[in-house]
């Protein structure tokens, strides 16, 4: 059996997904990184790894991608993340039309012609708003909550607040006022996710993306079940979140590996 492998080394997190010849996940990993990309890069791919019992010598191909595909030196080939997205998204869900990927320090809307190929894209990477980093900056340093709790919290909320979109900084000074003013951390939290959807579906929309169903939410940030109800709101239709969202560029690449090694070994 041949081992082949994804590796998602992206600016929060590093993914790693191993596939055999028949398509099939035999193992996962997503690590949090520290500023080290390539020791981070390296604890994914020892923890797939150690989770399957297989060494890496069984590798055959591997393929890398993500802000620090080039960081790390254990890949035949590094691809770009939204090749990777789209081949790994349209794999998990073959109607998918639109994906909407929010990460820890970007977001991407990818755009998909019936047969999966990308038609466009547009990216954000230049500033919090509308990226992970926006929520985790004002829920751990403003309201001292963590990421992984304001789904729930959000959606005990009647009365979303108005918040910046558009500036991090600005929503932190609208926040402390808030609070100030005895306003309901429900209230709050359900602002910012509001506010980040808004920010990213601009982004779609400043480059004439047309959000055509299926509309399939990856990245981090898809784990928060407020963002995806807000995201439901706006957009008037039902999103599909992957079981583990922030896999998708990984599988992509892993997928890539395989058709690469057959292609070269032909
Ligand atoms: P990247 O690929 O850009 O490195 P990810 O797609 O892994 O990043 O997304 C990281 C983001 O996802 C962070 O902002 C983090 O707070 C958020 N995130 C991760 N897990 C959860 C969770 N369980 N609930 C809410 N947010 C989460």
């Amino acid at each position: 059996m041949e081992i082949f492998l994804g590796i998602d080394v992206g600016s929060t997190t590093s993914k790693a997904v191993l596939i055999d010849n028949n398509e099939k996940i035999i193992s996962y990993s997503v690590v949090r990184n520290s500023y080290d990309l390539a020791q981070s890069g390296a604890k994914a791919l020892n923890m797939a790894l150690n989770r399957c019992g297989i060494s890496k010598s069984r590798i055959s191909y591997a393929v890398s991608t993500g802000y620090g595909r080039r960081i790390i030196n254990f890949q035949n080939e590094a691809f770009p993340e939204i090749i990777c997205h789209a081949i790994g998204t349209i794999k998990i869900v073959p109607t998918c039309r639109t994906i909407i990927d929010i990460g820890g320090q970007d977001s991407k809307i990818i755009e998909l012609d019936e047969k999966g190929n990308c038609k466009k894209f547009q990216m954000n990477d230049k500033c919090a708003a509308g990226t992970g980093r926006y929520l985790d900056k004002l829920a751990t340093e403003i309201l001292h909550v963590g990421v992984e709790q304001l789904g729930e919290i959000s959606l005990k909320s009647k009365n979303p607040l108005a918040l910046s979109a558009q500036c991090t900084v600005f929503a932190e000074s609208e926040i402390i006022s808030y609070l100030s003013h005895g306003e309901k951390i429900e209230d709050i939290i359900a602002g910012m996710h509001r506010s980040l959807v808004r920010r990213v579906l601009d982004i779609g929309k400043s480059a004439f993306i047309k959000f055509e169903k299926d509309i399939v939410f990856t990245g981090g940030v898809a784990k928060n079940i407020g963002v995806v109800a807000a995201l439901e709101q706006s957009l008037g239709q039902k999103i599909i979140v992957p079981t583990e969202p922030q896999l998708t560029a990984a599988l992509g690449a892993a997928l890539i590996a395989k058709r690469n090694f057959y292609l070269k070994t032909k």
